[in-house]
Formats: structure tokens, C-alpha cells, sequence
């Protein structure tokens, strides 16, 4: 079972090649990001590559039933892997690669010496993007289809060539464009306006969900403010196309400015609420409970947490601005987690008690914590709690929520 609204999330996936304006495309569904063509005059610029080998050769053949023109430039929005691993195959010679002067990627070396839990990473990616659940529990991935290839993931990177350092105009091959820093999800963004045929280029700084303000699969912060600032930004460039790095363009001028200037101001909401939430001296609990979108904002189908969620943004604003202490000197001192499962064991009369108490509460959440509980003392309470998450996957519309509760529940029934 699924929510029916993330399952009709997949409209936004509809595989093909898109026309924006004469000359300009973006291919969509192909991965789980998008690829966008310029033609000029007697070549192509490639804005974006996808994350593996084999969903850029689908989008290479597909687009050569439109066009035989060569490839001649290559354009990274930002570093992420969904949108630079697919290059080598869009690049069958010397062509220049440009990215922002910030353009900062894992794929280029790292240093072994440098301590970071990239075991959590991995696992908590594979989860976010449900990696071994079947295409029909995995509905989507809230920024892209749920079944998609996944051979050569990560392999066509080709490291830019050339770093852009400010805004600047340039010449593709007939068509003006201007490269546009536009610091969002990620610092490193960079956008490409065609001022001619009015089509914007932006990156993840826009797609049709609740933008993924904190990705679970472990992100540093992402600021709020400067993220903000680039979709007004982005707005006052009055752009009739928008064709952003996940989900379908947005056409018109009037729809184009209502998506930017709202998907702001959800922005704007979740800072403004967790900052006077934190300046009352609310916990972070109830500052997450009590956070919703205003009707006005709540409205926007472009703005349901298909891939980015209210409540984790609160938390990570919270950890971002003012860091992890919340301002409870309760929370200065640390119990472990199975003494703090002694104490709710014997609050609850005994840890049998505490089990029937997991098992009879009606709230799947508290059901969870104590089955967390019950764990730490060793009872076995796995299968409770992988059947609760599949229970919370299946009322999910956050798919990256659905994905992590079937992927963990699996991996906890394996290990039970
Ligand atoms: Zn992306």
C-alpha cells in the first residue's frame, strides 16, 4: 500500500523530451534528475548529466531522433552525483565542462586521513533512495521515478574544466546565455537564464515538492536564508520557462514567479516559526508539532512534502543556527539508552508491562519509542517495530520517509 497522493506524485516523472522554446529541452524521467539541451547553431550545450551511464545513453539516443547536431559544451548546476555522473557520455572528446567557481564534489579525491561516518552515509543514502526495495514499494524517490536504470551510477564523472567564477554572459554557439551564482540546496549552484526565449535553468534551488531543506541521509546545513534569497532572486528575473533539476518544467510567467515567490516564503514560514518557537523557549518537539504552512502556502500542490519535510527543517534551522543544545539544561547531562529503557521498564510496571504497552498503544510513534526501549534491554521487539514502520510507510507522502521506513524494516527483520 501507498499514499495515493505520492503514487500520483508520478505524473511529475513522465518519461520524454520536453521543448521549453525553439531549440531548448530538458529531458525528464529518464533518472532521477534532469538533463537539459540548448541547440545553437551548429552545436549543443548539455546543462546537467544525470547519475549513471545508462540513463544518459537513453537520453542521448531519444535526443538524437530531434537532433544530430554535436556536443560541444557541458554546464553542471551544482555538484551533486544525480546531475555530473553521467558526463563521459555526453562528452566523447576535449569539450569544456564549467561549474562554479565553489564546485566542491565527493567524487573528486578524498583524503583517507579525513575522519567523517561515511559508513552512515552510504546506509542512510541507500535508505533515503529505497536501493533494494522493489519499483512497487519504492514508489518514487519524491525528486525522481522510482525505477530508473542503475547501471554505471556514478561512473561518468568528468571533473569541470573550467570554474566560472562570477556571473558572466556567454556565447553558446549563438544562443546568449548568463551564468547566475545562485547559492541554495547547494552552495556551488550555478544557473543558466536564456533571456532570448525567457527559459530559466535552476538547478535544485526548485522542484515540485517542499524543498529538501535536510536530506536523512545526512546533510550539513543548508542556508535557509541565502536559499531564500536566490528564489526572489530567481523570481525578478521574470522567466516564462522554468525547467528545474527534478520533475517537470513549469510554464508561464505568472505560474513561474507563484512557485519561486511561494516555495520563499514556505522557506521564510519554517525559519520565522522555529526562531520564535526557540526565542520562547519551546522544545524542539513541540516547535515540530506545531508547524504547518499557512492555507495560502499550504495550498500550492508544489509545495506537499514529497521530498523535504516541515518538521526536519525546523530541526535542522534549529542545529544550524544555534547548534544542538536547545536551551534545556535537562539536556546538558546524557542517560544511555538502556539505562533510560530500565527507568521506562519500571515506570511501566516491569518490562513485560512495557511490552504490552508497546503493543496495545494506539500511536505508532510512542509505539516505536518503545519498542526502541525494549530493544535496548534485549527484549524482541524487532518485528513490532519493522511492521509499525511499514504501517507509516504505507500513510507516508514523503517518499524519502516511506523509502527509509521499508528499507530499515527490512534490514531489521534480516537481523532478528
Ligand atoms: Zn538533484
Amino acid at each position: 500500500m501507498a499514499h495515493a497522493d505520492l503514487v500520483a506524485h508520478n505524473q511529475q516523472f513522465k518519461k520524454g523530451i520536453v521543448t521549453l522554446a525553439p531549440g531548448v529541452y530538458t529531458a525528464v524521467g529518464y533518472a532521477a534528475s534532469n538533463v537539459h539541451i540548448i541547440e545553437g547553431r551548429t552545436s549543443l550545450t548539455i546543462v546537467d548529466t544525470t547519475e549513471s551511464l545508462k540513463a544518459a545513453e537513453n537520453i542521448l539516443l531519444d535526443l538524437r531522433a530531434l537532433t544530430d547536431k554535436e556536443i560541444s559544451k557541458i554546464i553542471y548546476t551544482h555538484s551533486h552525483r544525480d546531475h555530473v555522473s553521467g558526463c563521459s557520455v555526453f562528452r566523447d572528446g576535449q569539450q569544456p565542462v564549467l561549474a562554479c567557481h565553489l564546485f566542491s564534489s565527493d567524487l573528486m579525491a578524498v583524503d583517507p586521513n579525513v575522519i567523517a561516518p561515511n559508513k552512515a552515509l552510504g546506509r542512510r543514502t541507500q535508505a533515503q533512495f529505497g536501493i533494494g526495495l522493489s519499483p512497487d514499494e519504492r514508489i518514487n524517490l519524491g525528486c525522481g521515478p522510482g525505477d530508473r536504470p542503475m547501471e554505471g551510477l556514478g561512473q561518468g564523472f568528468v571533473p569541470p574544466t573550467e570554474l566560472i567564477p562570477a556571473d558572466c554572459d556567454i556565447d553558446l554557439d549563438g544562443v546568449q546565455a548568463r551564468l547566475i551564482m545562485a547559492p541554495g540546496e547547494t552552495d556551488d549552484h550555478m544557473i543558466v537564464w536564456l533571456p532570448a526565449s525567457r527559459v530559466l535553468i535552476g538547478g535544485d534551488n526548485w522542484y515540485h515538492a517542499f524543498p529538501n531543506l535536510y536530506a536523512i541521509r545526512g546533510t550539513a546545513y543548508r542556508d535557509f536564508q541565502t536559499w531564500a534569497d536566490t528564489l526572489g532572486a530567481m523570481a525578478a528575473l521574470n522567466a516564462e520557462i522554468l525547467a528545474p533539476g527534478h520533475t517537470q518544467p513549469v510554464m508561464g510567467q505568472s505560474v513561474v514567479e507563484d512557485v519561486l515567490l511561494s516555495t520563499r516564503d514556505a522557506i521564510l514560514h519554517v525559519m520565522r516559526h522555529t526562531a520564535t518557537g526557540m526565542d520562547q523557549g519551546l522544545s524542539l518537539d513541540d516547535i515540530v508539532t506545531s508547524l504547518s504552512l499557512p492555507k495560502a502556502l499550504g495550498s500550492k500542490p508544489w509545495l506537499r512534502e514529497f521530498y523535504g519535510k516541515l518538521g526536519w527543517s525546523a530541526r535542522a534551522f534549529a542545529a544550524g543556527t544555534l547548534g544542538w543544545y536547545d536551551g534545556n539544561p535537562t539536556h546538558l547531562g546524557t542517560l544511555s539508552s538502556t539505562t533510560r529503557a530500565q527507568h521506562m521498564a519500571d515506570l511501566a510496571g516491569g518490562i513485560d508491562a512495557l511490552a504490552d504497552q508497546a503493543r496495545l498503544t494506539k500511536d505508532l510513534q510512542w509505539r516505536l519509542e518503545l519498542c526502541d526501549h525494549l530493544m535496548a534491554l534485549g527484549y524482541a521487539a524487532q518485528s513490532l517495530k519493522a511492521e509499525t514502520m511499514i504501517r507509516l510507510a504505507d500513510t507516508e507522502i514523503n517518499a524519502t520517509a516511506r523509502n527509509t521506513y521499508l528499507f530499515e524494516s527490512k534490514k531489521l527483520l534480516e537481523h532478528s
